[in-house]
């Protein structure tokens, strides 16, 4: 299996502000492809560092991915680098000028000499098009190893990845189908409940490696087989021997985590709910507080939500919650805006204002002040009302401000997608929530 290292070029990458998030789909994307990213490494605009970097990288791998540091300005110093290390001179190639050239007259600008510096790449190197912006990339072929660098600018880059760096590694061999990975993204367990359900489940041949990752989305479950591996044992055993697919991994595992899965292969929360109320015909307005209106903007973010989003009222305080969705002052002053009542009532006041089939309701506390011994920050109560009554459910979130909101806002589309996907609002019994009562910490 090839072997590749990443190395992230720019000094703002350093400082704090700004993080490396072209690895990640470069990572993905040649894993899918077959190549195992062993490495990566941020390096500021420097061309000794870069020097140095790409030097230990050429060691260890047969593939060399360098991102960032092609743009126009002096500190842009990745092509310098690179004609150092492996000792071919950068030269002007004219076809990457004309394309520069190309694209800047397009937008009325004429070629200066910062942009013309960007058409000099690497004597041997072949040229990267860019059809999403100017800077050219390049791959050179050093010591057994391919360097290939890639513009900084995200879009670019992975533009640049799909359209020409995969088809020039595809020709020379490194790719392959040799990783074959699935996802599933759950929600309600915790990770370590996961591993203990599924691990079992798992062959003892090593031909499958189980992946979990944990975020306010919920836990994303990924196993991924190695042909390689597979195919070496399946010549081991005996020809009529069966051996597991992943896809029947697959089901082994979605049937044991049940209505905890939410979806495969990256389907967001908001599509899998999105796509079961399109079918149903069913609408739904949205009465939220602590996520600021947040869940309707994850609806309404998937294409064609107008067929089954109404409305989404942000309520924050109480005098809207009663204005707006008719929850009665004495219950809020009985209760308190974040209580199981009050949700109820918010989830039934904006369904039969809005004269829709479901209302959806968040309140909640997202901190980091305003939580008491009885109420702590992190408490959030979800309001599901439909034709058939109405019923809530209580969370415990941990995390600051941002991630809380974000968990509150999946777990009240999770909740949605219970009811739609499988009849019942709440999580199966065990798992802590309540109608009106338990919440689970998550
Ligand atoms: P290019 O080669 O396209 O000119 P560059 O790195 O030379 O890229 P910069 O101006 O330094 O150009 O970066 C362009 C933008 O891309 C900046 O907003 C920068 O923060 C961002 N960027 C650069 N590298 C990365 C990375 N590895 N991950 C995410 N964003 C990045
Ligand atoms: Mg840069």
């Amino acid at each position: 299996m090839t072997t590749a290292e990443i190395i992230a070029v720019g000094s703002e990458l350093l400082l704090g502000g700004r993080v490396d998030t072209n690895s990640l789909f470069l990572s993905e994307s040649l894993a899918e492809h077959g190549i195992e990213v062993r490495f990566k490494s941020v390096v500021g605009d420097d061309v000794e560092d870069i020097g140095v970097a790409v030097t230990n990288a050429v060691r260890r791998a047969r593939l060399v991915l360098i991102t960032g540091g092609l743009g126009p300005t002096v500190d842009d110093v990745t092509r310098e680098a690179v004609a150092c290390v492996t000792g071919k001179p950068l030269r002007l190639r004219p076809r990457a000028l004309e394309s520069i050239t190309r694209r800047l007259h397009s937008a009325g600008r004429a070629v200066t000499a910062n942009q013309r510096r960007q058409a000099f790449l690497p004597t041997g190197a072949r040229l990267l098009h860019n059809t999403a912006g100017i800077a050219p990339g390049f791959a050179v072929e050093w010591k057994r190893c391919r360097i290939a660098c890639l513009p900084g600018v995200s879009h670019e880059a992975r533009r640049m990845c799909a359209e020409s760096l995969l088809p020039v590694l595809r020709r020379a061999g490194l790719l392959s189908s040799a990783i074959e990975t699935r996802t599933i993204q759950t929600f309600g367990l915790l990770e370590g409940e996961i591993n203990d359900r599924i691990a079992g489940l798992l062959p003892a041949s090593g031909a499958f490696r189980l992946g979990l990752l944990a975020s306010p989305l919920g836990v994303s479950v990924s196993l991924t087989r190695s042909k390689t591996v597979q195919r070496m044992q399946a010549r081991k055993r005996s020809v009529t021997q069966a051996s597991t697919s992943l896809d029947a991994l697959m089901g082994a595992v979605m049937t044991e985590l049940g209505p905890d899965v939410v979806s495969i292969d990256g389907q967001t929360m908001e599509e899998v709910v999105g796509h079961r109320l399109h079918d149903r015909g069913l609408t739904i307005a949205l009465a939220e507080s602590c996520t600021g209106g947040l869940i309707a903007h994850r609806l309404t973010r998937v294409a064609g939500s107008s067929a089954y989003v109404d409305r989404g009222v942000v309520c924050y305080d109480n005098r809207a919650k009663t204005e707006l969705l008719g929850v009665s002052e004495p219950l809020l002053k009985k209760y308190g805006a974040v209580s199981a009542q009050v949700a109820k009532a918010m989830a039934q006041g904006v369904r039969k204002r809005s004269h829709v089939d479901v209302g959806l309701s968040v309140t909640g506390i997202a901190g980091p002040s305003g939580g008491t011994g009885h109420k702590p920050v992190g408490l959030v109560y979800v309001g599901l009302a439909t034709s058939k009554g109405a019923s809530t459910a209580a969370f415990r979130f941990h995390g600051e401000r941002d991630a809380i909101t974000l968990r509150a806002s999946q777990a009240a589309l999770d909740v949605l997608r219970r009811w739609l996907c499988h009849g019942c609002p709440r999580p199966p019994s065990g798992s802590g929530i309540g109608p009106d009562g338990g919440s689970k910490d998550l």
